[in-house]
């Protein structure tokens, strides 16, 4: 979705809100493509000040599954955040300077799709867990521990046992 600013970019204080749905049905990054499973529609508000900034200010909220760092069993994780951007305003447009480096404002065209996109990007989870104490999976079959046990011997040696045993397969060898 796009949404014209020329009025509010050009008219000292005016103000438009514009609710704005999520039109996302996933959200695909380098890290793969996350469901969203619930979302709200972004309430944006974009403001004149004085002629002298350009104030966008929206709250973004959704729901998506992210794989558990541990298990990666998905799990519904609710992302919220605020939009919050300053433009300067120079003679009736957007500063050249920060129009280089914002691609989701082309001349007075507000591509709320791409503003939404980058934002979610930055604010996105660092790590998810599907509880604090997920037991993860087994590295040697592959089992989800939280829902069984298997017997692999999974206990990581302490190098100066490993060391040891490497002495011990050689005397074995001779
Ligand atoms: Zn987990
Ligand atoms: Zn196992």
């Amino acid at each position: 979705m796009r949404i014209d600013l020329s009025n509010v970019i050009t008219c000292e204080n005016k103000v438009v809100t514009e609710n704005v749905p999520i039109e996302l049905e996933s959200f695909k990054s380098r890290l793969g493509d996350f469901p969203i499973i619930e979302k709200a529609p972004v309430e944006l508000r974009i403001a004149n000040q004085e002629n002298k900034q350009l104030l966008i200010h929206g709250v973004v909220d959704f729901t998506a599954l992210i794989p558990c760092g541990r298990c990666l069993e998905e799990v519904p994780t609710n992302i919220h955040f605020e939009i919050e951007k300053e433009m300067k305003l120079e003679n009736s447009a957007v500063n050249d300077e920060e129009m280089d480096d914002t691609d989701y404002l082309i001349g007075f065209d507000l591509d709320v799709d791409r503003l939404i996109y980058e934002e979610i990007l930055v604010n996105w989870p660092m790590k998810v867990l599907c509880s604090e104490d997920c037991k993860g999976i087994c590295k040697v079959c592959g089992i989800n521990l939280n829902k069984g046990d298997c017997n692999c011997q999974r206990t990581e040696l302490d190098p100066r046992m490993a060391a040891f045993q490497d002495v011990f397969n050689k005397f074995k060898e001779v």
